[in-house]
């Protein structure tokens, strides 16, 4: 740790504080995240899933993980410095960011997403803050903490994502559960987005599902038929509500956010579209892909990008 010099903390974490710092013999600004835990050994730490999955994924708008140390007995992360993340851009904001730029921001998460999926991981803690954003707009999916293996083995039990952004088949207590918890949470980051407010704020989570139904309407069984098995294995009964037109608690928004919005938070994780097929949604018919490949760290011009695939 020595070669690098700590400017200020920048962030605290439910596992680690982050700070910025600075490389002496480059001159970089890093940003260096201290886990909370100790850790005893090397294999420890290189079994973690913030390492091994951020160790396989290159991606413009996946952070970069440059270095792991670990001194001490501690162990620290060193990511490309990222100037804030989404939830500091939307606090305390007096006015609604331009729909245009909610579209700009979020064609480049599910690009991101897109290659974490087909790397066969899926995050399960996307939520603004975990959405970092750099001063030239470019913005990064962070925090690899609770990512999982597609392929891992079920079920899945302990702790995962915070709750306003949480799909409903964990809260449902599912054991298995795949990459469609990610578009959830991307369908409720888009609305808060465009309205800057929280799309299912729950206070529990028995209210978190009260919130989910009072906004989209109570799940029908032919809707969702393993929710409802879900939620009787639990001895959990779904509250009876009709739900509301998305168009009423998003004024405002477009046709085409709103019907996007709609797909992304559909009960049924098996009617959530996957990332690549959002990346082809008339949301984003305006939106230029370019291949990673071509977008290192130089800024490319728009005329090498490549339309979006067709439009659904
Ligand atoms: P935790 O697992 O503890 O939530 P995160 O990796 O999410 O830790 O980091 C906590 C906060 O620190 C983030 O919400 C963000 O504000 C800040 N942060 C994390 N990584 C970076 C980075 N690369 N550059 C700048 N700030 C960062
Ligand atoms: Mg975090």
């Amino acid at each position: 740790m020595e070669k690098y010099i700590i400017i200020k903390e920048v962030g605290n974490g439910t596992f680690g504080n982050v700070w910025r710092a600075l490389n002496k013999q480059t001159g970089e600004v890093v940003a260096i995240k201290k886990m909370k835990k100790n850790y005893y050994s090397w294999e420890e730490c290189i079994n973690l899933r913030e390492v091994k999955s951020l160790r396989r994924m290159s991606h413009p708008n996946i952070v970069k993980l440059k270095e792991v140390i670990r001194e001490n007995d501690i162990l620290y992360f060193v990511f490309e410095y990222m100037e804030c993340n989404l939830y500091n851009l939307m606090e305390n904001r007096p006015h609604l960011f331009l729909e245009s730029q909610v579209r700009n921001w979020c064609f480049q998460i599910f690009q991101g997403l897109a290659s974490i999926h087909q790397r066969g991981y899926f995050h399960r803690d996307l939520k603004p803050e975990n959405l970092l954003v750099s001063k030239d707009h470019t913005i990064k999916i962070a925090d690899f903490g609770l990512a999982r293996e597609i392929n891992s083995q079920p079920p899945y039990t302990e702790y995962v994502s915070t709750r306003w952004y949480r799909a409903p088949e964990v809260l449902l207590q599912s054991p298995i559960y795949g990459p469609a918890v990610d578009m959830w949470a991307m369908g409720a980051i888009i609305a808060e987005l465009l309205t800057l407010r929280p799309l299912f704020p729950g206070l529990s989570e028995a209210d978190e599902i009260y919130r989910i139904c009072s906004v989209i309407g109570t799940p029908s069984k032919s809707e969702w038929a393993h929710g409802h098995e879900l939620a009787g294995a639990i001895n959990y009964q779904f509250p009876q509500i009709c739900g509301v037109t998305l168009s009423k608690v998003l004024p405002y928004v477009s046709e085409d956010a709103i019907n996007l919005i709609t797909w992304l938070c559909s009960w049924d994780p098996c009617k959530r579209p996957t990332a690549v097929e959002v990346l082809q949604h008339r949301f984003f018919q305006s939106c230029f892909y370019v291949p990673p490949s071509l977008c290192s760290n130089t800024a490319v011009a728009p005329s090498v990008g490549i339309r979006a695939k067709p439009l659904v």
